[in-house]
């Protein structure tokens, strides 16, 4: 049973609309190079877009040092019709899952664990700041614009997303091959909260 803490942050995950939350032991996060790597070859369209993705992230040594002083890790999954992942309403999708793993790590924080941090899939950029040319913390503008929302991508710290899910008991539900069942598959979108500080209540 998890501690006092992780219950209510699931809890809280489930009302603030996460499909599904789930606490993982945070060793259990499968974190691999090659998977950061590949955000810059072949590259991804949001690489290099904002401070949230590599090459402006420590990527993968600063996530398993941060492994390390965690206990736990909160997992959300947002599900979704997969035709929304190509559609101008991923946009706001994506703020969703950034705004919900963001104020689950602040109130992870007012719980006592001091090394609370949050991450999520996709692109800051893409969440907050599609309307315009630049990031503004990347072109040294200026701060981030939405220091409270934006948090690290996964993938340019290499988490694994599939070891992710199986970790967490979730399955893919896409099913190929039936056109109504194409239509209607849903994928999802992950985020997750490491746990974790010396006067977490969940230690
Ligand atoms: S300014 Fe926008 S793109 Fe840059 S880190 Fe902040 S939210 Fe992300």
């Amino acid at each position: 049973m998890p501690a006092a803490v992780l219950q209510i942050l699931t809890e809280q995950a489930l009302a603030r609309g996460a499909s599904a939350a789930a606490v993982i032991a945070a060793d259990d996060i499968v974190v691999d190079d090659e998977l950061a790597r590949r955000c810059g070859e072949p590259r991804c369209p949001h690489y290099g877009l904002s401070a949230s993705c590599p090459p402006h992230v420590g990527g993968p040594p600063v996530f398993r040092s941060l492994q390390k002083r965690c206990a736990h890790a909160l997992v959300v999954r947002i599900d979704l019709p997969t035709g929304v992942l190509l559609s101008e309403q991923m946009h706001e999708v994506s703020r969703f899952l950034y705004e919900l793993v963001a104020s689950l790590e602040r109130e992870a924080l007012a719980a006592g664990c001091a090394e609370a941090a949050g991450f999520a899939g996709g692109s800051c950029k893409q969440a907050f700041c599609s309307q315009y040319p630049s990031c503004r913390k990347t072109s040294l503008e200026g701060i981030c614009r939405h220091p409270d929302s934006a948090r690290g991508s996964m993938s340019g710290y290499g988490i694994n997303v599939g070891a992710l899910m199986k970790s967490c008991g979730w399955q893919h539900r896409i099913t190929a091959g039936d056109q109504r069942a194409e239509r209607e598959a849903t994928s999802w979108l992950a985020g997750l909260v490491m746990i974790g500080g010396s006067d977490c209540a969940n230690r």
